[in-house]
């Protein structure tokens, strides 16, 4: 059994992963952080997150004994939430720079998991993508399309963004000399350009396509998550990695073998 503490366990993921390990009984759900000053506070975490009782309390800080702490919050309390020292599985997407090098800091002393996506589909079409990329080279214009929710705050999303570096990968290339968001106006298209894109609204829970447009042929690769269990899944996953695993940064292929 690992012993897990949820951190955000009042938000959407934070919730899914909450009902997800009460339901596994190879977990052991031993707490659950909120926003300080947070009205969840002392709430039961089951009741909160729609599960029934669970004689877990949503608290401040995370118990001691966990093992690994699952995190789905923002970019700056993630960062913020690095000084508990404890193995971690960070969700949060839309890390800046600084958070990510602070994260990679932290994992110095201490076995984080950081993944974008942490649904086993994902990740599998992530290796696909860089293969085709690297095969069909340059003569293939690519171009993502993302969509997720409406209170989606950070876009591209991160998975889209996985995917670009994917492709930028398969192609020897590096993203930041070859990504385009978004066109408007006079824009026609370079050859080797990634094009990504973002839609909002609703209740999307995540869509994405990799389209490679070819001269005489079209190829489209799709990935469509159906609910946020998928993503705490992979998180309950990662925990179970993450809290044998020695101190370092490791990724969802990492955990997937
Ligand atoms: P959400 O807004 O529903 O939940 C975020 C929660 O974090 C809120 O309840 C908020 O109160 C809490 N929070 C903020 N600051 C906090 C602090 N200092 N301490 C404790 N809790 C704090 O958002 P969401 O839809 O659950 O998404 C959260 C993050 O996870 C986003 O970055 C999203 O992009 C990402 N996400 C990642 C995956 C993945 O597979 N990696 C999947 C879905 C969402």
């Amino acid at each position: 059994m690992t012993r897990i503490a949820v951190v955000g366990a009042a938000g959407r993921m934070g919730c899914e992963v909450v009902r997800a390990a009460l339901e596994d009984d190879s977990f052991e759900l031993i707490g659950g952080v909120v926003e300080p000053e947070a009205p969840e506070l002392g709430a039961d975490l089951g009741e909160l997150c729609g599960w029934g009782r669970s004689g877990v309390i949503a608290t401040e800080d995370p118990p001691e004994k966990a093992e690994a702490l699952i995190e789905f919050t923002t970019p700056e309390a993630t960062a913020e939430h690095l000084a508990y020292g404890k193995p971690a599985v960070i969700g949060t997407t839309g890390l800046s720079e600084k958070q990510l090098a602070e994260v990679e800091r932290a994992a110095r002393s201490v076995p984080i998991v950081i993944a974008p996506n942490m649904s086993v589909g994902v990740n599998l079409v992530r290796e696909v993508v860089r293969e085709l990329s690297g095969k069909l080279g340059r003569d293939y214009d690519v171009e993502i399309v993302e969509a997720h929710h409406r209170n989606k705050v950070d876009a591209p999303s991160g998975t889209a963004l996985l995917l670009a570096r994917a492709i930028a990968e398969g192609r020897e290339k590096d993203l930041d000399e070859v990504a385009v968001y978004g066109r408007e106006g006079r824009a026609p298209r370079q050859q080797g350009e990634i094009g990504i894109h973002a839609l909002r609204g609703g209740a999307v829970v995540g869509e994405h396509r990799v389209v490679f447009y070819g001269l005489g042929e079209e190829i489209e690769i799709s990935h469509r998550a159906l609910s946020r269990r998928t993503f705490a899944t992979g998180a309950l996953r990662a925990a179970r990695f993450v809290a044998g695993a020695e101190p370092g940064l490791y990724s969802m292929r990492d955990v997937l073998g």
